[in-house]
C-alpha cells in the first residue's frame, strides 16, 4: 500500500467519475461549442455570481491569463513573498505580462489591508512601477492550507478600488475555504475582479481550472487563453468530470480537513517534531528538531509506502485528499506515533 500524501493532485478518477467522463456530449471548445464545457462555464459563473468564466487546462495558465488581463507591461501587482504566482509559476509574470511583483511579508501567506496600501507605488511618481493588481491566495498553498477572514478581505478590496488596483484570487483550493468556513461563493464573486478555480486538487479531476470574472475583463480571456496555447478541442470530457465534481466531491472535503488536523494532532505529541503549524484545512506543515534531518525522516517514511513533501526551509508538508481513505490514515497515524529515529 502506497499511501502519497505530497499533494492533493495525486489523484485518480473513480469509476463513477470516469463513467461521467465516458458519457459526456463533446464539440469543438475553439468553436465553442463543446456542450459540457459550456455547461460547466455557465454553472461556475453562476455559482459566483460572475457574468462569465473559461475553463483552462491549467490553474498556472488561468492565473497567467488573469494577471495579463489585468496589467500592462512594465506595471507591479502585490502579492505574499509566498505566493505561487511568484514561486510556482516559473516566472510567468515576467514572461507573460512583463510584470514585478512587490512581495509582502505576509502571515501564513496571507497579507492584510494596511500591508496592500503600504506597498502601493503613488502612481505620480513615474520612477517606479506602476502598480495595477492585488493577487491573494485562498487556502494558501505554502502557508499551510490557511483562510483567509472574509472582513480583512472586504478592507484590501475596499483599499484597492480607492486606488484604482485590480483584484484577482488565486482560488486553487479555494472550496476547501468554503467548506472549512461554510462560506458563500457569491462573496467572493462580489469582492474580486477574477477567480481561478481548480478541479485538480482537492476535487480529484484529471485536469482543469475555471477562471470566472466580470464581462469587461473577461472578454479578452479567450484570446490571452489562445496565446497561451490553451484553446482545447473535445475537453468536454475533462469538463464532465469537473461537473461531476461539484456534485459529488465539494461537501467530501469536510472528511480531507478533519483527517489533517488528526495527523496535526498526532504530530504535536512526537518527540521528534518541534513544530506544526495550525491546521485550517487539507494541507499540514511541520518541522523536525534539529537532531533529526528531514531527508532521514522522509526516507524511513518511504520504507512504509509514505511519501511526503519537503518544502525547503525545513518545511515539511502532508496534504490529505479524496484517495487518502481511512485505512491509510489509520496507518499513517500509527507510523507517526511509533516512528523512532
Ligand atoms: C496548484 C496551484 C495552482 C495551479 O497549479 P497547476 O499545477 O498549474 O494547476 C495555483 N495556485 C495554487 C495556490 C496552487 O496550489
Amino acid at each position: 500500500m502506497i499511501i502519497d500524501l505530497r499533494s492533493d493532485t495525486v489523484t485518480k478518477p473513480d469509476v463513477k467519475m470516469l463513467d461521467a467522463i465516458m458519457k459526456a456530449k463533446t464539440g469543438d471548445d475553439v468553436y465553442k461549442e463543446d456542450p459540457t464545457v459550456n455547461e460547466l462555464e455557465s454553472r461556475v459563473a453562476t455559482m459566483f455570481g460572475m457574468d462569465e468564466a473559461l475553463f483552462f487546462p491549467t490553474g498556472s495558465m488561468a492565473n497567467q491569463a488573469a494577471i495579463k488581463l489585468h496589467t500592462q507591461p512594465g506595471e507591479q501587482l502585490i502579492c505574499d513573498k509566498w505566493a505561487h504566482v511568484y514561486n510556482y509559476e516559473g516566472g510567468g509574470v515576467s514572461f507573460n505580462s512583463g510584470v514585478s511583483c512587490k512581495l509582502i511579508d505576509g502571515h501564513r501567506g496571507m497579507i492584510t489591508a494596511d500591508q496592500v496600501v503600504a506597498s502601493i507605488n503613488p502612481p505620480d511618481f513615474y520612477h517606479s512601477p506602476l502598480t495595477s493588481l492585488v493577487c491573494l491566495e485562498n487556502t494558501t498553498n505554502k502557508g499551510g492550507g490557511a483562510c483567509y477572514d472574509i472582513e480583512e478581505i472586504k478592507k484590501i478590496q475596499k483599499v484597492s478600488k480607492e486606488h484604482g488596483l485590480g483584484m484577482h484570487l488565486d482560488g486553487a483550493r479555494l472550496m476547501n475555504a468554503l467548506v472549512a468556513k461554510n462560506e458563500d461563493p457569491k462573496m467572493y464573486g462580489n469582492l474580486f475582479d477574477t477567480i481561478s478555480i481548480c478541479f485538480s486538487k482537492g476535487l480529484g479531476t484529471p485536469l482543469g481550472t475555471v477562471l470566472v470574472g466580470n464581462k469587461e475583463l473577461m472578454q479578452n480571456a479567450i484570446r490571452v487563453r489562445k496565446v497561451l496555447g490553451g484553446g482545447m478541442r473535445q475537453i468536454g470530457y475533462m469538463a464532465a468530470a469537473a461537473l461531476f465534481a461539484l456534485d459529488n466531491n465539494v461537501v467530501r472535503l469536510a472528511e480531507d480537513h478533519q483527517r489533517a488536523s488528526e495527523i496535526a494532532g498526532t504530530l504535536k505529541k512526537c518527540s521528534y517534531v518541534k513544530a506544526v503549524e495550525p491546521t485550517d484545512t487539507n494541507i499540514v506543515i511541520f518541522y523536525l528538531k534539529e537532531e533529526l534531518s528531514e531527508e532521514k525522516f522522509m526516507e524511513d517514511l518511504l520504507h512504509d509506502g509514505i511519501r511526503i513533501s519537503n518544502m525547503g526551509e525545513g518545511k515539511l508538508r502532508i496534504v490529505t485528499h479524496l484517495d487518502y481513505t481511512e485505512k491509510m490514515h489509520e496507518k499513517l497515524l500509527e507510523v507517526l506515533k511509533s516512528y523512532q529515529k
